[in-house]
């Protein structure tokens, strides 16, 4: 049996016939760049948000420095991100002239913990950026209460969670501004690059709708110095139709995550993934921890599984970022959890009979 680390097949044959007519009437329509189908996913997209607005853009990375320069974010602030994240989270900071300020993660969860947020706010902090990692909603109850007290923006990184909530509220619906990504292997994602906003503040939405589009609201009169981080009308024709399955899909990674859940339990010194109360988890990914990793993921490799690493360094240790001048041990979590995840296959499609191979040549490889 050989199991891909990720597989569209099973997403791309329910959907082809819908696409390439989806392609042809875009084709036809002769407009391409911000129309009625942007407009059209922008309302389903909020809608199955839970916000008031949605504006999309042209991928993650922009939908989140779009966010935060909607706030004004820029040099001489600090925006508090996670210490373990994927590099974009970071880089929409970088990008403002603001400086990204890393929280460690509660290691169980492997989300940011609330508890250490606070000290490392100062007279300088604009906003705080939850990233929902891997699927899970962060604990947005403690964090919108900390954002309230210190009266700092809450902005989420909801690019691995769409359809994640915590309390039942979802994931991208907490923050004064939110980003999401629909970069092809997320859990809705486009047949290339994409991204969204998502906020209930009509000021903020018409100001990125702005921002995305030259700083223009009538064509060749420019209000601001904005950007070109527009999203193509043939992208939101493929999201309209992925997001109605989305729902769907969901529940088929959780399905594969409890069959994982359960036939890993006890094998070696696998953690599988821990779910904080009130929060729920869409299964971007499902990240396992061993000391063995390395040898692991050989093993697996051999016997035709895929796996990846998210993520094997820090953005800390990333020579990107020399010049915050952080070294080894300054960020203790996020590097053991860099030393020691693995993330093993999960995608719309992939069978029981798939997940347990998978478990049973790890359980080989543990006890020979
Ligand atoms: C994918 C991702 C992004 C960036 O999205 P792109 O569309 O690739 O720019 C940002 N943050 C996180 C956590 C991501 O996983």
């Amino acid at each position: 049996m050989k199991i891909p680390f990720l597989s569209f097949d099973t997403i791309n044959n329910r959907i082809r016939k819908d696409m390439v007519k989806a392609f042809e009437d875009v084709f036809d329509s002769k407009w391409y760049v911000l129309g009625e189908n942007v407009e059209k996913f922008e309302k389903e997209y909020a809608s199955f948000n839970r916000v008031k607005y949605c504006v999309g853009v042209s991928n993650g990375l922009d939908a989140l420095f779009l966010s935060l320069k909607a706030l004004n974010v820029g040099p001489g602030d600090e925006v508090i991100v996670p210490s373990n994240t994927y590099i974009a989270s970071w880089l929409a900071v970088s990008y403002t002239g603001a400086i990204p300020i890393p929280v460690e993660p509660d290691e169980a969860t492997m989300n940011i913990n609330p508890a250490f947020i606070e000290s490392a706010i100062t007279s300088r902090t604009k906003a705080i950026m939850p990233v929902h990692l891997y699927g899970q909603c962060c604990l947005m109850d403690e964090i919108m209460d900390i954002a309230t007290k210190n009266k700092l923006f809450v902005v989420e990184d909801n690019a691995q969670s769409q359809g994640a909530s915590f309390m039942g509220k979802s994931a991208g619906s907490f923050g004064d501004i939110n980003a999401t990504s629909f970069y092809p292997g997320k859990n809705l994602g486009a047949i290339g690059d994409a991204g969204a906003i998502t906020t209930n503040t009509k000021d903020l939405s018409d100001k990125v709708t702005i921002l995305r589009n030259y700083g223009s609201k009538m064509k060749y009169y420019n209000e601001e110095l904005g950007f070109n981080m527009r999203i193509d009308e043939l992208q939101a024709a493929f999201l309209s139709i992925k997001l109605e399955f989305l729902e769907f899909w969901t529940k088929e990674r959780q399905q594969i995550a409890r069959w994982y859940d359960e036939l890993l339990m006890g094998i070696g010194d696998i953690k599988v993934p821990v779910i904080a109360q009130g929060a729920s988890h869409v299964y971007h990914l499902y990240v396992i921890r061993t000391e063995k990793r390395n040898s692991l993921q050989n093993f697996l490799n051999k016997n035709g599984i895929g796996t990846l690493i998210h993520y094997p360094v820090p953005p800390h240790l990333q020579k990107a970022y020399d010049t915050l001048h952080y070294k080894k041990g300054d960020f203790c979590i996020a590097e053991k959890i860099a030393d020691t995840c693995l993330s093993i296959p999960v995608w719309p499609g992939l069978s029981f009979a798939e997940a347990e191979f998978t478990c049973e040549t790890i359980k080989n490889f543990f006890h020979g």
